[in-house]
């Protein structure tokens, strides 16, 4: 019997990527979708723009899509992830982390706070120890995931600062139109354009690489600079970034040697939607682009590429995620799989 899971924000960018990504999962199923009072009471395959590859999954279409409430969280379900806007985030994740149930958040709201894990299993699993803190009266806990733009550049920062210390960062980005949601930017704005600016942001990509790669109490001790622009891209949110190191490399080739030997913990091995390779190095000078290189590792994949030494820091590279996938639903799901291989996510007993 597989565990029964159900979507907060099924109809939007992410909850559609989860449905797509769930399919035929070996460990989960969905079992209820929720969204706002605009689309419930119908069935999901009526109500949702879908925008994904192929069709909607059939038993998904068929479900009726529920109000995802904060003054009542229930969904016959044993946990949820949510891929709710953050207008209603807070309140609804809260509700439903108080009515038992774990929630896997995408949303910004929670990511900050001191007792929530902000987790990328290859990153900082020991996290985790952190929902023993959470207190909501209940057995239900929050975990979440970064921000898109933060999980490609954490990523590529990690073996870098285990191996040299990272001292400081220069990044800018360049963000798919698919991270904005659906319908997102209008095509008036983005086609043959740069949109300078995206909203809150900087401030993630400056904070979020420092929780995920201090500890429990204490983030790691280096400082950011952001800049991020929406470019005319469908899916794949690409950084150029410059980085100095407390204990500079003795070479490019000992970073390059960091960055190949970098292995996820071992308990993220073998985890469903564990890529083979977290980070790849590429070999190309014009790699890494979204149109090649963000499905690598089935979107889980982080490609780097273009190292090369930094005049005014210590190097510089490119790096590319896939923010639907590995920035969104797929870290999720990877999240829920460390938490169900670690049976902190069960099957209830309750029948539907
Ligand atoms: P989206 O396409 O705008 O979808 C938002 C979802 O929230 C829809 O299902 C919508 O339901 C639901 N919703 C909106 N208002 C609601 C309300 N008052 N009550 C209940 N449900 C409500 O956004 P998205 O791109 O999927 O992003 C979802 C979340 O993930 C956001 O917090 C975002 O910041 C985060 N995120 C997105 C990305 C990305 O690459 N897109 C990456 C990482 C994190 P209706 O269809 O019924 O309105």
């Amino acid at each position: 019997m597989k565990i029964r899971v159900g979507i907060l924000g099924a109809t939007g960018a992410v909850g559609q990527k989860f449905i797509s990504l769930l399919e035929g999962h070996p460990w989960f199923e969905i079992t209820a979708v929720a969204a706002s009072a605009r689309s419930a009471g119908r069935a999901y395959g009526e109500v949702v723009n879908w925008i994904e590859k192929g069709p909607i999954p059939e038993a998904i279409a068929r479900l009726e899509v529920q109000e995802a409430r904060s003054d009542h969280p229930n969904l016959a379900c044993d946990f949820v992830f949510s891929g709710l806007d953050a207008s209603v985030a807070g309140d609804v994740e809260e509700a439903f982390a108080r009515a038992g149930y774990a929630v896997i958040s995408n949303a910004k709201n929670f990511r900050m706070h001191p007792d929530v894990p902000l987790l990328i299993p290859e990153v900082n699993p020991e996290h985790l120890a952190l929902i023993e803190r959470q207190d909501w009266g209940s057995s239900g806990y929050i975990v979440t995931n970064p921000n898109c733009a933060s999980v490609g550049l954490t990523m590529t920062l990690k073996p870098l600062h285990d191996a040299f210390g990272i001292k400081q960062v220069h990044v800018t980005t360049m963000q798919a139109l698919s991270g904005a949601g659906y319908p997102g930017v209008a095509s008036l704005d983005a086609l043959g354009n740069v949109v300078p600016h995206i909203g809150g942001e900087e401030d993630k990509l400056e904070t979020e690489p420092q929780r995920l790669l201090g500890g429990l109490e204490v983030p790691a001790d280096f400082e950011t600079s952001a800049q991020c622009n929406r470019v005319p891209v469908v899916d794949g949110h690409t950084a150029c970034v410059s980085v100095s190191f407390v204990r500079p490399p003795s070479s490019l080739d000992a970073v390059k040697k960091a960055i190949r030997a970098f292995r996820p913990p071992l308990e993220v091995n073998g985890l469903p939607t564990s890529p083979d390779r977290a980070l790849e190095l590429l070999g190309p000078e014009n790699a890494p682009q979204p149109r090649t290189h963000v499905d690598l590792g089935k979107g889980m994949t982080v490609s780097i590429g273009r190292l090369r030494p930094c005049p005014l820091l210590d190097v510089k590279f490119v790096c590319l995620v896939h923010n639907t996938i590995r920035g969104a639903a797929g870290g999720a799901i990877l999240n829920a799989e460390l938490l169900a291989q670690k049976g902190k996510i069960l099957r209830k007993n309750s029948e539907l």
